[in-house]
Order: C-alpha cells, then sequence, then structure tokens
C-alpha cells in the first residue's frame, strides 16, 4: 500500500522516521531574587540572580519544574524544537490524510438516489 500513496505524503513518512528524541513542555530562563536583606537583587535598579534554567512539563495534569544548567538548557530547547517538529508533521499527514480517506470513501458511497423514499428509521453517523 506504501507505494500507492502521494509523495508528498511518502514526504512526510520519511521526515517523521527521522526524527529523534523530543521532548514536551516549557523551557524557561529566570532571573530571580534571593531574598537576603542588602543583597544587589534588593537594590533599586534591582541585580537579580541568574539566569536560572527550568523545565516545566505536565504530569498527570500537574505541573512538574526541574532545574537545569545552561548546557543542559541547551539540549532540551533542541528536543522541544524537535517535537513541535514532529507535530508539524503530524498535523500535514493528518490534513492530507483526511482529504485522501475522503476520496477513497466517496468511491464507495452508493449512487445518489433521485426519487425521495421514506425513512424507517433515523440514518446512523459513522462519527460517534
Ligand atoms: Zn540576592
Amino acid at each position: 500500500m506504501k507505494t500507492d500513496l502521494p509523495r508528498n505524503y511518502q514526504q512526510l513518512q520519511l521526515a517523521l522516521s527521522r526524527i529523534g528524541y523530543f521532548r514536551r513542555g516549557t523551557l524557561l530562563k529566570r532571573f530571580m531574587p534571593c531574598g537576603k536583606p542588602g543583597c544587589a537583587c534588593q537594590a533599586t535598579p534591582p541585580r537579580l540572580h541568574g539566569p536560572y534554567y527550568q523545565w516545566t512539563h505536565k504530569v498527570e495534569g500537574k505541573t512538574v519544574t526541574l532545574r537545569l544548567t545552561a548546557e543542559q538548557a541547551e539540549l532540551l530547547a533542541g528536543w522541544i524544537a524537535t517535537g513541535r517538529e514532529m507535530d508539524r508533521i503530524i498535523t500535514e499527514m493528518q490534513r492530507l490524510s483526511l482529504q485522501a480517506t475522503d476520496r477513497i470513501l466517496k468511491q464507495l458511497l452508493p449512487p445518489t438516489r433521485t426519487t425521495p423514499r421514506t425513512r424507517r428509521r433515523p440514518e446512523q453517523s459513522l462519527r460517534p
């Protein structure tokens, strides 16, 4: 069946097969005050501490935060970008799939009736 798929769809399949590690969530770079009285972070204007890198993501509905080094943050930024690229590929595959499967379904539809008929029961939708 694979060879029957249009070229642009096959290109997306190939791109998807090349996707490496990915992560979800958000990467934050933050500067923060410490709370020590007299510290430069309390001055006006404040000189805040940082940068601190944080990765936040949801686990079973709860936000989980992980502190990262600059080096770790750089890796994570790449993995998050890979996740977005994967989403873009899948969204496009979904769009092309819907078009193609619509065509397939329409080819299999019975010919349209020209005379009205009495319905015995409501027509059932294929979609839930
Ligand atoms: Zn401070």
